[in-house]
C-alpha cells in the first residue's frame, strides 16, 4: 500500500458544496474553520499545504441574495468577483488566527499553457519557502469561454497546479465519500472503491457526470483530475470534506475514501 505519511507537498481542493451551504450559498462558518484549523496543523506539522478553493460564486450569490447561480456569463462573474473577495477574506483571517499567511493566486488556462506558467511556478516555489498558504482559484472574472481561457472547473485546476507546484499528492475534498460502484444517490448496493489502479473506460463509465447546485464539477471532472495528477506520477485521492479530521487519518495511513494510484507505481 502507498505510503501517504511521508508526503510533503500536498495540493487540497476545496469545493463549493465543502464550503458553502447547499440552501443559501452561504459560507459554512464551522466546516471552515474546522479546515482550516486542520491544515494549519499539518502546515505547522511540516506539511506544505497549496489549497485550490471553489467558492466565488457560490459565495457571491449568496452575497448578493441571489435564488440561485446565475446561467449568464456576466453574471456569474459578477458573482465570482463579489464571492473571491469574500473567499480570500475568510481564509486570511481564519488561518491568520495561526499565524499563518495566506497569497491569492488567480489563474487561467492561457496564463497556464504560454510561457508565464514558468512565472507562476517561481512564485509558488518562493511562496512555500517563506512558509506561505497559496490559495488558487481560477480567475473567473476573465476566464470565458468565449476566448478558450476557461478551465471551467476546479477539480481539472488542481490538477494541473499539484503539477504546476511539483505536489506530492493531491487531495480532492468533495461532498462525496469517494468512487462508488454505481451512483450512491440511486443504488443502495453501491460500494466504495477504496484503490484504482488504472483509469479505464469502466471507471469513466461509473463516473457518470452531474454536479451540486452552486459548484461546477462532478464526479466525471474528477476523473480527469485523477489522470491529469497520475499522468505527472501524483497520487490524489477523492474524500469527504464534510469531516475535516480524517486528513489527519490520512496521513497515519488510514484507507479513506478513495486513492488512484500514480501510473508506474
Ligand atoms: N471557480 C469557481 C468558483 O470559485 C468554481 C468552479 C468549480 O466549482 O469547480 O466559484
Amino acid at each position: 500500500m502507498l505510503n501517504i505519511k511521508d508526503k510533503k507537498r500536498i495540493v487540497v481542493k476545496l469545493g463549493t458544496s465543502t464550503l458553502a451551504h447547499h440552501k443559501t450559498g452561504k459560507l459554512n462558518i464551522r466546516r471552515m474553520r474546522h479546515l482550516v484549523r486542520v491544515l494549519s496543523d499539518l502546515h505547522n506539522a511540516g506539511k506544505e499545504i497549496i489549497v485550490v478553493s471553489s467558492g466565488a460564486i457560490g459565495l457571491g450569490v449568496g452575497k448578493l441574495g441571489l435564488r440561485e447561480k446565475p446561467g449568464d456569463t456576466p453574471s456569474k462573474q459578477a458573482a465570482a468577483a463579489v464571492g473571491q473577495c469574500e473567499l480570500m477574506y475568510t481564509y486570511d483571517d481564519m488561518f491568520g488566527k495561526y499565524s499563518i499567511t495566506v497569497a491569492q493566486i488567480l489563474l487561467t488556462k492561457a496564463i497556464i499553457e504560454n510561457e508565464r506558467r514558468k512565472n507562476v511556478e517561481n512564485t509558488f516555489e518562493k511562496l512555500i519557502s517563506m512558509g506561505v498558504i497559496p490559495i488558487v482559484n481560477e480567475n473567473d472574472t476573465v476566464a470565458i469561454d468565449e476566448l478558450e481561457l476557461e478551465i471551467g472547473e476546479n477539480d481539472s485546476l488542481s490538477a494541473v497546479v499539484a503539477k504546476l507546484c511539483h505536489a506530492d499528492m493531491l487531495i480532492i475534498l468533495s461532498d462525496i465519500d469517494g468512487l462508488y460502484s454505481s451512483d450512491p444517490r440511486k443504488d443502495p448496493d453501491a460500494k466504495l472503491i477504496p484503490v484504482v489502479t488504472e483509469i479505464d473506460e469502466h471507471i469513466e463509465d461509473i463516473a457518470g457526470g452531474a454536479g451540486s447546485s452552486l459548484g461546477t464539477g462532478g464526479m466525471a471532472t474528477k476523473i480527469n483530475a485523477a489522470k491529469i495528477a497520475n499522468e505527472a506520477g501524483i497520487d490524489m485521492i477523492i474524500m469527504n470534506g464534510k469531516d475535516p479530521e480524517k486528513l489527519y487519518g490520512l496521513f497515519e495511513n488510514d484507507e479513506t475514501g478513495t486513492l488512484f494510484i500514480a501510473s508506474g507505481k
